[in-house]
């Protein structure tokens, strides 16, 4: 194996098995870690805490226990995040857990997670429709307070200034070099295949950031010196919340489909965005929600997601697959926009539901009429 087949080894090894990986992380930095659902956070308080921040997204489990508080017709992340915890996956790993509260299903999986997982700390953030507007930064600038009151209450140290300016500038070198290593990826389909790409992007969720971010520019630098090759396969673009099912992505990978961007929650709209230093840092954190664009859970009422998702479908040669959890009210409500854009300019799209227990084989029917047309 050379250099790069032995770093995209370890990084799909890291995304392959949270668990151990968060366990051997905190070995590494020694620091505990706290969890962070659903990519929100924001990580650079719980960093700045003195915790290893992890991103919880929910591994793909049969829902047993889960049942016992949701119908099973939910929202995947949060069914699966609550089977983990009721079968006791994140005992002894997880010092707390920051919840946001940004959907209708989001408003009842704290309190749920409070009593069914009853040995982590729940910290609650909520995050406001009207992120633009001053009034609703300041109000998020609040939140992150407490939370920060309540990490540091949780870990015993202090939030101070120096240390969340230097965890800004660990997550803002952070999400350049994801940009920049999303870009080069986009040029070496036969070796990003959709499955590599997305578990590399993951493995960021449970890594330290400082010791992550060296490898990925350190990947990026292997690619650029690699030869491009010639390629037979179709572009697309992602775009939703998550496309986690390991089915489904090689499926695409043995369709010969090349993710060329993305617009999904988890992965490049973790780093599309960086925090704009302020007198106030709570305050610029939260200015970082309110400069997010085409996220399809951040309120936006021009839904500019659309018009982007088409130019560069036009651009990139492209097609678009929809990636909606079930049960997932934000993006639902935007689907019927996003298709009557997609056909009245003519781009090729599919949408797949994700279903909580595994990608079903409707959803690999659709990929496949999807490719071929
Ligand atoms: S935005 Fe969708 S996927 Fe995310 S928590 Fe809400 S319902 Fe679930």
């Amino acid at each position: 194996m050379n250099e790069l087949e032995l770093l995209v080894s370890g990084l799909l090894k890291a995304a392959e098995n949270p668990i151990e990986t968060i366990k051997r992380e905190v070995e590494i930095t020694g620091r505990e870690a706290a969890g962070c659902f659903l990519g929100f956070g924001p990580e650079e308080l719980i960093d700045a805490a003195g915790f290893l921040p992890v991103g919880i997204w929910g591994e793909e489990r049969e829902i047993e226990k889960a049942k016992q508080y949701y119908p099973a017709f939910f929202c995947a992340p949060i069914q699966r995040v609550l089977e983990q915890g009721m079968r006791g996956e994140y005992d002894g790993l997880l010092k707390a857990m920051v919840m946001p509260v940004y959907c209708d299903a989001l408003r009842s999986a704290g309190q749920n997670f409070k009593t069914a997982v009853p040995y982590i700390p729940v910290i609650s953030v909520v995050f406001p429709a009207n992120r633009k507007l001053d009034s609703g930064k300041r109000f998020l600038a609040g939140e992150y307070r407490n939370a920060g009151r309540q990490l540091s209450e949780i870990g015993e140290e202090k939030i101070t200034e120096e240390k969340l300016k230097e965890s800004i500038a660990v997550y803002n070198r952070y999400r350049q070099a994801m940009r920049v290593f999303a870009e080069e990826a986009s040029l070496h389909p036969e070796l990003m295949t959709p499955y590599r790409r997305h578990m590399i992007i993951k493995a960021a969720c449970f890594m330290d950031k400082r010791r992550y971010t060296e490898k990925i520019i350190h990947l990026t630098d292997l690619m650029r010196q690699r030869e491009k090759k010639a390629w037979e396969g179709k572009n697309v673009i992602l775009t939703g919340i998550f496309l986690e099912s390991e089915l489904l992505l090689k499926k695409m990978e043995s369709l010969k489909l090349t993710v060329v961007s993305d617009f999904l929650l988890q992965e490049s709209l973790q780093f599309q965005t960086d925090v704009r230093e302020g007198e106030d840092l709570f305050y610029s954190l939260a200015g970082r929600f309110g400069d997010m664009s085409f996220c399809p859970v951040a309120l936006d009422p021009e839904k500019t997601r659309i018009g982007r998702l088409c130019s560069e479908a036009k651009e990139k040669q492209a097609g678009i697959i929809v990636c909606i959890p079930s049960f997932c009210d934000p993006e639902e409500y935007d689907y019927p926009l996003l298709k009557r854009e997609f056909e009245r300019q003519g781009i090729h799209h599919i949408c797949l539901e994700l279903n909580t227990s595994s990608a079903s084989s409707q959803a690999e029917t659709l990929l496949q009429t999807f490719a071929e047309l």
